[in-house]
């Protein structure tokens, strides 16, 4: 029997367990409540919500990194995540907020971004 070669982003889709609102990693983790890890087609350890989030919007710009919108570690929702600064990733660290507040750097709000992801 040959091995069948998924792609990254089979991989991933198989261990997400989609809710209503967040889309929940179930594989592995660097530890509990922190971000899903998988390898990437380099070998690399990359955290999922970035390959999900470069699936959907494309590569990250350098020196960004993408943020968790709902605060969710475990969520690789793209409509969930954004990238941004480092800076402004630290600054949203230390203030809790909700989703779809002002200080965001694309202004619309996860409800009106509408793509669909083809697993
Ligand atoms: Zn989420």
């Amino acid at each position: 029997m040959s091995r069948i070669r998924l792609t990254v982003s089979e991989r991933i889709w198989r261990r997400v367990h989609k809710t209503d609102t967040c889309w929940v990693w179930t594989g592995a983790r660097d530890g509990p409540g922190w971000y899903g890890r998988v390898t990437d087609r380099h070998g690399r350890m990359q955290p999922v919500h970035r390959l999900t989030y470069e699936e959907a919007y494309g590569p990250i710009p350098p020196g960004m990194v993408v943020d968790h919108r709902c605060q969710n570690k475990q969520c690789v929702r793209p409509d969930h995540l954004e990238a941004v600064t480092h800076g402004v990733n630290v600054r949203r660290r230390n203030k809790p907020r909700s989703l779809g507040e002002e200080d965001s750097v694309t202004s619309a709000a996860p409800s009106q971004l509408e793509f669909e992801l083809k697993p």
